[in-house]
């Protein structure tokens, strides 16, 4: 037989799914891969359920059919509106965003749409693990980039070391996943500088956008002339408590998203009908629902930190995001630390090695996840303090 994608062929299972099957083999609390065991508000699957149970009936276009490839034009306006309401940034919902299964897809969409075999793409590790896959898919050449514990913080001259004239592109996570940080102004100012300097896009995630514990969030776009050249990315995942759903998008210069738009086109063409129809309007109900919303990931957080160092982690406090991070004992592994975890204490959490490809610091590192009950919280607690 010919050979497979010889790209393909050497990715491995996501640390994800391997620490959720552990969990569930091992009967363990699952604070491993981030998702809310929690369902997200019943008032917005109930807008689902009413989307699905009226199907032809709210329009031309049955709502159970095939959305527009771009996605439905009421959820694209609340999308943009949201950007100018909380933002003050102003993206056409006709031309400039593009509604994508998950961030996860807009991120493959955008590197396809961008780069070109060889092109070089700078890369903060920890990262998310799907970037490496899609800058791969698209031929990349990923320079990585490590954020240094225990702020994770870049150096500037190991950043300027990595950028020469093949640079396509840099991916920025903020508020950072698994790190819990926020990057200052005056990091994305050195990163604005040198975007401008090398010319080269800013693909910039920012799922996490309304999990800030500090500050408010500042998207990317927001910075000097960064408008331009950047991909702004988010979905609704961990805003509604929705992770199935998968409602994503892409926004920025008209240009790109077009780019965008034709590899999501021949991608999947289009994203889940009635959930859009539901998020469309619940866009549209933002600020009664985040007051409760950062409340209640405040306290989950505080719960766990304190909980965690009373357990005897060197746990940091993240401001944003539903990840915190715990720094292990020198000579700990993370492997072997979540390995024991998972059979002793009964606690799935992560192993971040799994989001290095440069550093070894992520094997003395592992993430636990907060979006979960106060029960759930306080059982692994109670089991991690044993
Ligand atoms: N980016 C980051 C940093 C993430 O942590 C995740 C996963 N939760 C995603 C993107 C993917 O988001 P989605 O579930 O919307 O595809
Ligand atoms: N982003 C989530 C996490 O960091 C997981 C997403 C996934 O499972 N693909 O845990």
């Amino acid at each position: 037989m010919k050979p497979i994608n010889h790209t393909v062929i050497e990715f491995k299972e996501s640390i994800f799914s391997t620490m959720t099957k552990l969990a569930i083999d091992h009967e363990a609390i699952n604070l491993s891969q981030g998702f809310p065991d929690f369902d997200g508000p019943k008032w917005i699957i109930d807008l689902a359920k009413n989307a699905m149970d009226q199907g032809h009936k709210l329009g031309n276009v049955g709502k159970n059919q095939y959305a527009p490839s771009a996605g439905i034009l009421p959820l694209r306006e609340a999308i943009s509106k949201n950007y100018k309401r909380f933002y003050n940034l102003d993206f056409d919902s006709a031309n400039e965003v593009v509604v994508t299964n998950g961030a996860t897809e807009a991120i493959f969409c955008a590197c396809m749409a961008l780069i070109n075999p060889g092109d070089e793409v700078i890369v903060f590790e920890p990262f998310y693990d799907s970037y490496l896959a899609s800058l791969k898919m698209a031929g990349a050449i990923v320079v990585p980039v490590t954020l240094k514990a225990p702020a994770f913080t870049f150096d500037s001259e190991e950043l300027i070391a990595a950028i020469n004239s093949k640079t396509k592109m840099l991916i920025l996570n903020n508020p950072h996943n698994p790190t819990g940080k926020i990057f200052t102004r005056e990091e994305i100012k050195i990163i604005a500088e040198l975007a401008r300097k090398f010319d080269f896009y800013i693909l910039s995630d920012e799922v996490y956008e309304f999990l800030t514990f500090e500050n408010s969030h500042t998207p990317t776009a927001c910075f000097e002339d960064l408008a331009n050249r950047t991909i702004t990315i988010s979905s609704t995942g961990k805003t509604f408590g929705l992770t199935g759903w998968k409602i994503g998008w892409a926004c920025g210069p008209k240009e790109i998203i077009k780019a965008i738009h034709n590899v999501h086109q021949f991608t999947t063409f289009c994203v889940a009908h009635p959930l859009q129809v539901a998020m469309a309007e619940a866009l549209g109900k933002m600020d009664d629902y985040l007051i409760n919303f950062k409340s209640q990931y405040r306290a989950k957080r505080d719960y766990l930190v304190s909980g965690l160092k009373n357990a005897g982690f060197n746990v940091l406090t993240p401001a944003g995001t539903y990840f915190a991070m715990a720094i292990l004992k020198e000579g700990e592994n993370d492997i072997e630390f979540c390995q024991k975890l998972i059979r002793e204490k009964k606690v799935a959490v992560i192993p971040t090695s799994a989001f290095y490809i440069k550093s070894n610091a992520g094997s003395g590192m592992i993430r636990f996840c907060f979006a979960k009950t106060d029960e759930t919280l306080k059982k692994a607690i109670s089991n991690l303090a044993l």
